[in-house]
C-alpha cells in the first residue's frame, strides 16, 4: 500500500470512525497548515458522506513565533473570543468538529513562561464555551494527529528529516489500524473490546483505584455516580464517534476531593512547547500540596497555579503496558498518542459525561458528586510495567486489576 492509499484511509477513518459524519451536516476542522494534504482528503470524504459545509482553520508554528518575537508584550491576554464564539455557535447548529494535531512540541520552549502562560489562559477562557459543547458531546467530535516535520525530528531525532516524517506516518497508521485489511471493520472490533472493559468497570462500582509502584503509591477516590467511559461514545446529537484517533484508554471522574498520597510521571508530558519530565505530586484532599520535576518546574508551577481545580484531578484512566502504542516503544510527545501507552491521570477539568445522567444534573450537583473545575484539562503518565492497580470497593476491600502494568481481570 503506498502512503497517499493510506493517508486517505486515515482520512476514511476520520470521518466514519472518527466523526460518524452524517448526511446533511456541517464540519469544523482546525489543522495546522502542515497538515493540508490530509486536511483536503477528509474535506473530500466529508462531502462524499453528505456534509453540508466543510469549513477548516489553519494554525502556522511560524505566526505563532512571530507573536513571541514582535508582539507587543500587552497583547499575550489577547484571544480570537469572535472565533471561539462562532464555533460555539456552529456546534449548537449541530456542525461536527475535528481537530487535526501535530503541531511543533517544542515550539514555546524557547519563550517566556510568564507570556506562554497569559496567552494560553487567555485561550482557555475564550474557549471554553465551544470546549464545553464538545466535551459534554453536544456533537460529534474527534481528534488525530498529523505528522509534521518538527514533530518528526523530535520523536526520531538521529535520523534525517524525510526518514524521520516517514517512520512517524508508520506509527500513526500502525496505531490507527489503517494497515488492517479493512480499518472501518478493525475499528468496530477494537471499540467492542474496550466496550466490554468499561462495562466491568462500571459493574464493579469501585469507590476508589489505588496506585502502587516506584514513587508513587496513590489513593484516587472516584466521584459519586461515576461512569467509565473508553472507545466509541454516543453524543448527545445521537451519533456514534470515536473522540480519539488512536485510542486504548477506558478512564472515569476522580473525586476533586478524595485523592491522596504521592505519584510519579513514567514519560515526560509535553505541555505547550515545554517538555516537562519527572514529575513528582503530592495530593492531600485532592490537591497537589508539593510538586517538583526533573525539567520544566516553571511551566508545572505555572500550570498548578491556573486556578483551583488546575491542581486537582479530573480524570484517570487504564491502559495496559502491552497497547499497540506502548509496544511500538516510541515516546511520541504528544498525548493523544502517549496517553494510550500508559495508564494516566489529568490535572483540572472532568467530563461530565463521566458522571451518570449528567445531562439532568445542574453544575452544583456535578461539583458536589466530585467533578473537578478548571480552564485545563492536561493528562500525564503515571503507568508503566512496574505498576500494580487495585480496585477498592466501598467496604475497603481490594481487587487486583493490573499487576506490572496489566489487566488482570
Ligand atoms: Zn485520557
Ligand atoms: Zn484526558
Amino acid at each position: 500500500m503506498d502512503f497517499t492509499t493510506k493517508l486517505d484511509r486515515l482520512a476514511e477513518v476520520a470521518v466514519k470512525v472518527g466523526l460518524g459524519l452524517r448526511p446533511g451536516q456541517e464540519l469544523v476542522i482546525t489543522a495546522p497548515v502542515e497538515a493540508l494534504p490530509l486536511t483536503r482528503l477528509i474535506t473530500r470524504h466529508a462531502y462524499q458522506a453528505g456534509a453540508s459545509l466543510v469549513t477548516a482553520f489553519y494554525a502556522d508554528d511560524d505566526a505563532a513565533l512571530a507573536r513571541y518575537e514582535l508582539g507587543a508584550p500587552e497583547g499575550f491576554d489577547t484571544a480570537p473570543g469572535w472565533l471561539y464564539e462562532g464555533m460555539a455557535k456552529a456546534f449548537q447548529g449541530g456542525a461536527a468538529r475535528l481537530a487535526i494535531a501535530g503541531d511543533n512540541p517544542t515550539l514555546l520552549a524557547a519563550q517566556d513562561p510568564e507570556k506562554v502562560s497569559r496567552a494560553n489562559r487567555a485561550r482557555s477562557k475564550a474557549y471554553q464555551p465551544a470546549l464545553q459543547l464538545i466535551v459534554d458531546f453536544h456533537i460529534n467530535w474527534s481528534i488525530l494527529s498529523y505528522a509534521s516535520p518538527a514533530w518528526a525530528k523530535m520523536v526520531f531525532p538521529g535520523l534525517p528529516e524525510t526518514e524521520a516524517v516517514a517512520k512517524l506516518w508508520d506509527a500513526i497508521f500502525a496505531a490507527s489500524r489503517i494497515d488492517e485489511a479493512d480499518p472501518v471493520a478493525a475499528w468496530h472490533a477494537h471499540n467492542a473490546r474496550l466496550h466490554a472493559r468499561r462495562t466491568f468497570l462500571n459493574d464493579r462500582r469501585y469507590d476508589a483505584l489505588h496506585f502502587q509502584g516506584p514513587g508513587t503509591d496513590l489513593t484516587v477516590g472516584l466521584a459519586e455516580d461515576h461512569e467509565w467511559a473508553g472507545g466509541s461514545e454516543s453524543a448527545r446529537n445521537g451519533i456514534i464517534c470515536n473522540p480519539n484517533i488512536p485510542t486504548e484508554e477506558v478512564f472515569t471522574t476522580p473525586h476533586a476531593e478524595r485523592v491522596s498520597g504521592r505519584v510519579t510521571s513514567t514519560k515526560p508530558l509535553s505541555y505547550q512547547g515545554t517538555l516537562i519530565e519527572g514529575i513528582a505530586v503530592r495530593f492531600e484532599g485532592g490537591r497537589i500540596v508539593e510538586a517538583t520535576s526533573r525539567t520544566g518546574e516553571t511551566v508545572l508551577r505555572k500550570v498548578l497555579e491556573t486556578d483551583d481545580g488546575a491542581a486537582r484531578l479530573g480524570e484517570v484512566a487504564l491502559v495496559p503496558h502491552s497497547s499497540p502504542i506502548s509496544k511500538s516503544g516510541i515516546l511520541f510527545y504528544n498525548t493523544l498518542f502517549d496517553e494510550n501507552a500508559a495508564s494516566h491521570i489529568a490535572l483540572g477539568q472532568a467530563y461530565n459525561k463521566c458522571i451518570r445522567d449528567f445531562e439532568t444534573l445542574s453544575e452544583e450537583a456535578l461539583t458536589a458528586k466530585g467533578a473537578n473545575r478548571s480552564l485545563i484539562h492536561i493528562d500525564w503518565m503515571i503507568g508503566s510495567d512496574e505498576i500494580d492497580v487495585d480496585g477498592i470497593s466501598a467496604s475497603g476491600a481490594a481487587e487486583p486489576l493490573m499487576r506490572a502494568g496489566e489487566w488482570v481481570i
